[in-house]
């Protein structure tokens, strides 16, 4: 996503974040709730760290440094996610390890942390000490849709912000896809990001899914009374 859009979809993030860059406020570590937009609001704010041709503090978005962190490839932007439902302490131990490092091609880092809930205790705990370290030239994201599962260490030192999810805008998006706008209400209602939405746009599985939901769901209320009964029985 282009700061273009960015701005059009988190329009109140994303001047803030630009009031923060002006001011040469960033912090070295955010929590952002919800999905809408927040990854890429992580890939923008490290692009302004790392772009070789900004516009003010704006990345340029064009530059080798710019388009590498927009393919998720900038060796110095490490985006981490689960596997298998869980962040193992190990992986975090490891980054921790290159915190003290040098960075590969300047001595800035950023992380990326995608459903950071799924973060093991003690692998959010061994980044504790990193964010309470201001010296080091790191920025961490934790990326959650819901926060409230974030550990209390965790949330109390880092600055929230909220990426609300744009129902509208997202339907538009749908159809602008080829959706009807039954199916793209319906999609758009669902998705917990846009990515989300996107795949699941094109994925004849899930769609699948959804016909053969409604057909039971009419199924159900028709049969409703002699299903219970059968199941009381
Ligand atoms: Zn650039």
């Amino acid at each position: 996503m282009k700061q273009d859009q960015l701005k059009d979809w988190q329009p109140d993030q994303f001047d803030r974040f630009v009031r923060i860059l002006e001011q040469d406020q960033l912090n070295h570590a955010y929590l952002f709730s919800g999905f809408f937009g927040s990854l890429e609001m992580a890939q923008f704010l490290a692009e302004s760290l790392f772009c070789t041709d900004k516009v003010g503090v704006l990345p340029c978005e064009k530059c080798r440094n710019c388009k590498l962190i927009e393919q998720g490839e900038f060796p110095d932007v490490t985006l981490i996610k689960p596997v298998n439902q869980v962040i193992k302490t190990e992986r975090i131990r490891e980054l921790v390890g290159q915190f003290s490092q040098a960075g590969i091609e300047s001595q800035q880092q950023v992380f990326i942390i995608e459903q950071a809930e799924k973060m093991h205790p003690n692998a959010a705990n061994s980044l504790l000490k990193v964010i309470e370290e201001p010296q080091s030239e790191v920025y961490i994201f934790f990326l959650t849709s819901d926060e409230e599962k974030i550990l209390p260490t965790i949330r109390s030192r880092t600055q929230i912000f909220h990426f609300k999810k744009q129902e509208e805008q997202l339907i538009l998006l749908l159809e602008q896809m080829g959706l009807v706008k039954k199916k793209a209400t319906l999609l758009a209602q669902f998705s917990q990001s846009r990515a989300e939405a996107e795949k699941l746009a094109n994925h004849a599985g899930f769609w699948t899914l959804v016909d053969e939901s409604e057909h039971l769901l009419t199924w159900l209320v028709a049969k409703k009374k002699k299903v219970i009964c059968r199941l009381l029985n």
